[in-house]
């Protein structure tokens, strides 16, 4: 069962030392006013989130925290770049801020959906290829590409340059009209596409399409295990998630 202190120090993005101080000041309080002293406080999972109030300000404390961002162009997925703002840049005033990891990656000049979070162990069971996790990309194209070989039972059967098969779970033409507003074709786009893959390698998306005679011009995540990006979360913007979606989805 975490202590009182060890949630205060994940929440507030303070070290151990600092709550305890904080603690032994009183400035930490539940709403109706009882002073909490005792840094060895048990709290119960059950019980969180708990409100408090730290120097008079609300906090939440939580367990972990979950987020989803509608990642924009121009942004890395990385920590650290010396070029480049990087999109955790745009999480800032987020819970548990100094925690997040990012669920996967994005290239540079790719958009959508980036999920973050506490939960490290989650991070793995959405992101492994062995757990098939599905990712559903839309896809600008600077042309039309060459139809996949398919095995007997319909699946799609390519391989890429470096031998490798992805698992495209579909492939298809994607109509203007459904296009998400995260994709934003740039001029030269010949044709839209829509990807389901359940591997997640690396600049998977473009080498399937240049190995299909075709050029990723821009690409969009509009959906990963099921969740679909919301198409009123604008670029860059994020919101808070109660829990992550299921990685069995
Ligand atoms: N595939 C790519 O090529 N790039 C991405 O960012 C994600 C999938």
């Amino acid at each position: 069962m975490p202590r009182l202190d060890q949630l205060l120090a994940r929440n507030l993005g303070r070290s151990r030392r600092e709550v305890t101080r904080l603690l032994r000041r009183g400035a930490v309080s539940r709403p109706g006013g009882e002073t909490l002293r005792a840094g060895r406080t048990p709290i119960e999972l059950a019980e969180l989130p708990v409100e408090l109030l730290v120097s008079g300000v609300p906090v939440r404390l939580r367990e972990h925290a979950h987020l989803i961002q509608h990642k924009p162009v121009g942004v890395v997925t990385s920590r650290n770049d010396p070029l480049h703002p990087t999109a955790l840049d745009l999480l800032e005033g987020a819970p548990m801020h100094a925690l997040l990891r990012a669920v996967g990656r994005l290239d540079l000049d790719a958009a959508g959906l980036l999920l973050w979070t506490t939960d490290t162990p989650m991070i793995h069971a959405l992101t492994h290829p062995k757990r098939r996790v599905p990712r559903t990309y839309h896809v600008a194209l600077a042309r039309g590409w060459t139809p996949p070989p398919r095995g007997v039972d319909g699946s799609i059967e390519l391989e890429l340059a470096d031998r490798s098969r992805p698992r495209i779970v579909e492939l298809e033409p994607l109509a203007e009209s459904a296009r998400h507003p995260a994709l934003e074709p740039p001029e030269g786009t010949g044709a839209l596409a829509t990807i389901t893959l359940l591997d997640g390698a690396y600049h998977e998306v473009k080498r399937i399409f240049a190995a299909l005679d075709s050029h990723v011009l821009r690409l969009a995540r509009v959906a990963h295990a099921g969740l679909w990006l919301p198409e009123d979360l604008a670029a860059g913007a994020w919101r808070e998630l109660d829990s992550l979606p299921n990685a069995a989805a």
